[in-house]
């Protein structure tokens, strides 16, 4: 099988420039603006990206707004079909895309896989759309009257995607976007564009017709551009939480349905019952997976009880036996996404210091197992953080560990309730019955027990409360399927078609 290339250009120095992805072809940017493309892992630049123009988001948007009809009206017999021909040809090549997200993300190339996995999920969910999207019909409604429910597309719909999942974050969207007939305009993150360009092309190679699927590569340019169009329908964005919030103000301004995912701040609470030895490992799992890069990363563990001291001794001792080094080299834990990621996140190590946090194993200054000149920070461990200092009011999206210690399950259930945002939380315990209050009573969307990173299956949807999510539709799993389509109820009479004179009363059921 042949192996997909992104590149579709190289200028004088052999550098590849990355375009946009338009009716099916490679689109040469208009408005001569480019940011660099980096590996994380050495610092070395692989690519320059076009950044679109106004132009360029028109054409974007023209592409999907033409392909629409078509693509609406194909049964949905025929659009299962190319589905499933998009998931085998995935399922075939996973470890491809995940060489390109490691590539550019920096993340281990197992991680890479998960990830991949993940959207893998979603796409085999939109593969049963005709179920999912079937209506009501309600025989007699009235004497020979029949009454029928259906949900139709929205139109062209515009997707927005973080940097920290390249592949999966896009995939949570458009396969039930695409299945339920609907055409696609996604703006990936500008430091990892290749997945989606990647995708794209394997979309045109599982029989998707041009203009369903385009990829418009950019900044603010591009977001404002799709979050103002008329031609857009709906967006959904995933990222940090400013950034959500003016999508979602802008985008329903403009008479848009919106999902606009934010940041987060994840507890993980520790109740003196705990299996210490499964609540370190899990800690260590959940915090440092993917340097700390993920909306579900857990970054506040709340000590309950006594057992604090072991708990972070237990933490500490695996946390500076972890590797911390290029993806591609069977490493634990690979760098941060830039340099500018790399300088905040030692920014707030410095911040917690100075703060008076205890801190028990620094990051900073780390070896990492690398060549070149990556964006490293390496596992780093704070104890008695409280709940003014900035290492836990703000996102670090990094590496950086924070136990909290509270003297009861009362006090750590009000610590989380109290934070502003509310994406996913776990609790360790071997308690039941806390346990069922825990998920009862905390405020947040995502909630495990005993497991550290609760994100659902695809058939469930993904989406936190709070700051963490703004608008009122989870993603994929029927919240997904709902958001992407609109109702319609149609309600008709054919037989005896006698309607008794002209009558200007509100019509009534008889
Ligand atoms: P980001 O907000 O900087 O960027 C997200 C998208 O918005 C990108 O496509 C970017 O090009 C665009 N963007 C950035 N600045 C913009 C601006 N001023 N105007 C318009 N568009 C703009 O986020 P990021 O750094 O790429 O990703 C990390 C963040 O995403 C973290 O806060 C993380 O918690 C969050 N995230 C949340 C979830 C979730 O499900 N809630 C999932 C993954 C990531």
């Amino acid at each position: 099988m042949a192996t997909i290339t992104t590149a579709a250009t190289t200028n004088g120095s052999g550098l590849r420039t990355l375009h946009h992805w338009v009716a099916g072809s490679d689109r040469e940017s208009s408005g001569g603006r480019f940011s660099d493309v980096t590996n994380p892992a050495t610092g070395e630049v692989t690519a320059r990206l076009a950044l679109a123009s106004e132009a360029d988001v028109e054409a974007a948007v023209a592409a999907a707004k033409s392909a629409f009809p078509g693509w609406r009206d194909t049964s949905l017999a025929r659009r299962t079909q190319i589905v499933f021909r998009f998931r085998e040809l995935l399922n075939a090549r996973a470890g491809e895309l995940a060489e390109l997200i490691t590539a550019e993300h920096g993340k281990v190339l197992s991680d890479a896989r998960g990830e991949v996995a993940r959207g893998q999920e979603v796409v085999e969910f939109a593969c049963g759309i005709a179920h999912l999207v079937k209506g009501g019909f309600t025989e007699n409604a009235s004497t020979k009257v029949d009454v029928s429910s259906i949900r139709q597309p929205l139109g062209p719909v515009a997707i927005i995607s973080p940097f920290n999942f390249p592949a999966m974050v896009p995939m949570w969207f458009f396969p039930i976007a695409i299945a339920a007939g609907n055409t696609v305009v996604l703006k990936p993150s500008e430091k990892v564009p290749s997945a989606a360009l990647w995708l794209a092309r394997l979309w045109t190679e599982a029989g998707l017709p041009d203009g369903v699927f385009n990829v418009l590569n950019g900044d603010k340019v591009a977001v404002d551009g799709l979050l103002t169009h008329p031609d857009i329908k709906s967006v959904s964005f995933v990222g940090s939480t400013p950034i959500a919030r003016y999508v979602y103000e802008t985008g329903t301004a403009h008479g848009k349905r919106v999902q606009a995912l934010g940041g987060a701040k994840n507890h993980m609470v520790v109740l003196p019952d705990a299996d210490l030895d499964l609540a370190a490992d899990q800690a260590i799992n959940a915090g440092f997976g993917s340097a700390g890069e993920r909306c579900m990363a857990i970054s506040a563990v709340v000590a309950v009880g006594e057992i604090a001291d072991d708990l972070v001794d237990r933490i500490a001792k695996r946390a500076v036996s972890l590797r911390t080094g290029d993806g591609r080299r069977s490493c634990d834990m690979g760098p941060l996404v830039t340099a500018a990621a790399r300088d905040r996140v030692a920014g707030y190590v410095d911040a917690g210091e100075a703060e008076g946090a205890t801190l028990v194993v620094d990051g900073r200054g780390i070896t990492a197992d690398a060549d070149g000149e990556g964006y490293f920070v390496g596992p780093t461990l704070f104890d008695n953080v409280t709940t003014d200092m900035s290492i836990y009011t703000d996102e670090i999206f990094g590496p950086v560990l924070s136990v909290l210690r509270v003297a009861t399950y009362d006090d750590a259930l009000e610590l989380i309730n109290a934070n502003p945002y509310g994406n996913g939380t776990a609790i360790f315990t071997n308690d039941g019955g806390a346990a069922r209050r825990f998920q009862n009573e905390v405020e947040v969307g995502m909630v495990g027990v005993n497991v550290p990173v609760p994100v659902p299956m695809a058939y469930y949807s993904f989406g936190g409360w709070k700051n963490s999510l703004f608008g009122d539709t989870h993603a994929h799993g029927t919240e997904g399927v709902h958001f992407f389509t609109r109702g319609k109820v149609v309600t008709s009479r054919w037989l005896d078609p006698s309607h008794g004179g002209i009558n200007l009363g509100f019509p009534q059921n008889v």
